[in-house]
């Protein structure tokens, strides 16, 4: 029986990670792909307080190895289901493997969400992309396009235009979400151009990506774009279905939990990018780590306390 389990192994989860044990509480994170969660995919991280300047990946592998040096415990497994027992909470593994714990945190973020287009799925990897650092190095001194209006989108489109011929940033509004900085570092280069009030309405090719149709929202006017990768950087959604028996979601389907990461089940928290809230940063992702391992903390104590 763990203090506490939590699941995914983000920022937020491994941040959990650090305070639980450092309570003297035994924590198990189990991640079912591999650590660092999605900033492991950012190229430069500029905004965490007191770090100027880093990429995702030594982020990440700095806070797994700060987590696991001090006693966290990780697992790599995927977590099918969880069960609140009242006094303790189960995690079942995709193998039927159960496992108990006091307290469950559930950090499992989000992933990308998908244009939802024909073909979408069947090209990724044959020009179709959802992280730029990762693949952006395929398309050197190629066209290539990025479709978002977030920081993602913007810091992908960045990146991408030191390396490619020509980036495209289609956006669906003429406003864009991410920070004003970036969208003016981008307007100075000479081999981007935006797209926007515009949609993506095909995928156009033979057996890999070749094109895209863009259709202007104002006009309704359709234009065809060639191109050699398509990048899609449009947000997030979170994968907790699996969870919906349990505790309660939102109609995103976000785990409903407000700042102080307490869900509809005591003994059962909710952290990071997976739960109900406006800002989703690295430094707010931290921040949940944080307090939901002490709320389980606490948890645990007054729960000791009335025994
Ligand atoms: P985001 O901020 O949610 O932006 C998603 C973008 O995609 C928005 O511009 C949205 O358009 C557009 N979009 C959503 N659904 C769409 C659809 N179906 N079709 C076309 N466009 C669609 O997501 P993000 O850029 O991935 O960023 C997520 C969070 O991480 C944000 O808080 C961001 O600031 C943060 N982040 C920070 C850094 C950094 O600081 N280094 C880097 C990356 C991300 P609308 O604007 O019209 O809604």
């Amino acid at each position: 029986m763990y203090d506490i389990l939590v699941v995914g192994a983000g920022t937020a989860g491994l941040s959990a990670g650090i305070y639980g044990v450092r309570q003297n509480k035994s924590v198990l994170v189990l991640e079912a792909n591999i650590y660092g969660g999605q900033i492991i995919n950012t190229p430069d991280i500029e905004n965490y307080p007191g770090i100027a300047h880093t990429s995702g990946f030594d982020f990440a592998m700095g806070l797994y190895q700060q987590a696991v040096g001090l006693g966290v415990e990780y697992r790599q497994a995927r977590v099918t289901s969880i069960e609140d027992a009242g006094d303790h909470k189960v995690a079942v593994l995709e193998d039927g493997e159960r496992i108990a714990s006091r307290t469950i945190i559930l950090a499992t973020g989000a992933k990308n969400r998908p244009l939802g287009l024909e073909h979408e799925e069947e090209w990724v990897g044959k020009g179709i992309s959802y992280c730029a650092t990762c693949d952006g190095m395929f398309y050197r001194k190629k066209v290539v396009a990025v479709n978002g209006g977030g920081n993602t989108a913007l810091e992908d489109a960045e990146f991408l235009s030191n390396i490619v011929k020509k980036v495209y940033v289609i956006h669906r509004r003429d406003q864009f979400r991410g920070e004003a900085a970036r969208v003016e570092k981008l307007r100075a280069r000479e081999n981007v151009e935006f797209v926007l009030n515009s949609n993506i309405t095909a995928l156009l090719g033979q057996d890999r990506l070749e094109a895209i149709e863009v259709t202007d929202k104002v006009s309704g006017e359709k234009r065809m774009i060639e191109l050699d990768g398509l990048f899609v950087a449009i947000g997030q959604m979170p994968e907790n279905m699996i969870f919906s028996n349990v505790v309660g979601l939102d109609q995103g389907g976000y785990i409903i939990a407000g700042e102080d990461c307490r869900t509809n089940v005591e003994g059962i928290f909710a952290a990071g990018d997976t739960r109900t809230k406006t800002v989703r940063q690295l430094a707010t992702a931290a921040s949940d780590g944080a307090v939901a391992a002490l709320a389980a903390v606490s948890y645990i104590q007054d729960k000791e306390m009335s025994a």
